[in-house]
């Protein structure tokens, strides 16, 4: 990703409407961890959320605000560009690649429809006589956005409620807003996937702020000099709100490993909790496959929190997430951009969130500092020896079709 994208990210603005949750600043600073290890509040926390998993009953309502011009698509192209599965380069054929046909859309899109303000609740006034809202579960709302500097959106991680012909109903929301001028930059105004596939550009705005709406946070990344974390609460590592893999981050690909566990979308089999001295192979993130694709090897214990925000992500247990990436599928945007390289495996953590009540979040943990090179993964040969149990996690080969790695206790 370039410098200039980079600026422009960090730039990008706040998105907020009361009620319907947010999409937050995407910034490079420090985050804030002085409080990820004390003031802990339990709170109820059911997951995987329903949300998560199976047909989510869609409608997509299109509108424009009075006097302003619609994005140059009609339904049916934006029904090809989002719900059309068959399609490569849909969000839908993405949901159902990144989720191992665990989770889809169905539904219709309903507009343009000329809408007075911008409050989602009058998309849904102005929808209602074509929609029998009993059948629906999430809603997708998009408008251009002619007058700003940058395209922009959120998603709601619970469902919101909404006055509906059929009374009301409690929906999940996602938005996306259109800079209509800028057909590149944050997610481009063609809302099928195929800028973030075929030229690695950016992050496609719905498939981020849809992350949003399965209670996704951004996922970070963790900057630590030699690799060497010395202490929980990383005081010695430059922790940065977006990776620039995760597509809730601000990259082109699959959902990470520990955002898909947490979403049950990989099989008991894909997942193996190493406890012993081993080699173990990976096969790639992208396919389905019984074989494994996470290797899950212990970090540290906490108290149950059930809060995202602790060390251990509040369920007791922080693990190292290592998964395997290769130019398939819609992973291959991650291969397009020669700065971004993925000869070995990515290492990430879970926890230190920055919603501790809301959102889960990762953190990937950069093994080719400094931190400015965007090769984060472990590569070939290169061992990383962590702090809190000594163990040590080696990569020992790679290949198109398998990772190979090695795990010490001591
Ligand atoms: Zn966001």
């Amino acid at each position: 990703m370039s410098l200039l994208i980079v600026l422009l990210l960090v730039i990008s603005g706040l998105y907020l409407i009361a009620n319907i949750g947010q999409d937050y600043n995407i910034y490079l600073g420090p985050k804030n961890l002085e409080e990820c290890c004390s003031n802990n509040t339990p709170i109820s926390i059911t997951k995987p959320w329903s949300q998560t998993i199976g047909n989510q009953r869609t409608a997509i309502i299109l509108g424009k605000l009075s006097g302003q011009t619609t994005l140059n698509k009609t339904s049916e192209q934006v029904y090809d560009d989002i719900l059309n599965a068959s399609n490569f380069y849909s969000f839908n054929n993405f949901l159902q690649e990144s989720s191992y046909n665990n989770l889809w859309l169905t539904g219709n899109v309903y507009g343009w429809f000329e809408i007075d303000t911008g409050d989602p609740q009058n998309f849904v006034n102005a929808a209602d006589p074509f929609i029998d809202f009993t059948k629906i579960d999430r809603l997708i709302l998009v408008n251009p956005v002619p007058n700003s500097s940058y395209s922009l959106g959120a998603g709601s991680a619970t469902p919101q409620p909404f006055y509906t012909q059929e009374g009301i109903r409690n929906l999940v929301l996602t938005r996306i807003g259109f800079y209509t001028n800028d057909p590149w930059l944050f997610g481009s105004s063609d809302l099928s996937r195929r800028v973030a596939i075929e030229y690695g550009q950016d992050y496609n705005l719905l498939s981020h702020e849809f992350g949003h709406s399965l209670k996704l946070s951004h996922p970070g990344i963790v900057h630590c000099p030699n690799n060497q974390i010395i202490s929980i609460n990383m005081q010695n590592c430059l922790l940065l709100e977006t990776e620039n893999v995760d597509q809730v981050g601000i990259g082109t690909g699959h959902y990470n490993s520990f955002f898909k566990e947490s979403m049950g979308w990989f099989k008991p089999s894909n997942i193996k909790e190493i406890s012993e001295t081993g080699e173990y192979t990976l096969k790639p993130l992208e396919v389905k496959t019984n074989d494994i694709q996470v290797l899950k090897v212990p970090r540290v214990t906490c108290p149950v929190t059930q809060n995202y925000s602790d060390p251990c992500g509040g369920d007791g247990k922080g693990w190292y997430y290592i998964e395997f990436r290769r130019n398939i599928g819609h992973d291959k945007g991650l291969f397009k951009n020669t700065a971004l390289e993925f000869n070995g495996v990515e290492i990430r953590i879970d926890g230190y969130s920055n919603y501790p009540t809301a959102q889960i979040e990762s953190q990937l943990l950069d093994m080719e500092p400094p931190f400015w090179n965007s090769n984060h993964t472990l590569q070939p040969g290169k061992t990383f020896v962590e702090p809190f149990n000594n163990l040590s996690i080696t990569t020992l080969e790679i290949s198109d079709q398998y990772a190979k790695v090695r795990v010490v206790f001591p």
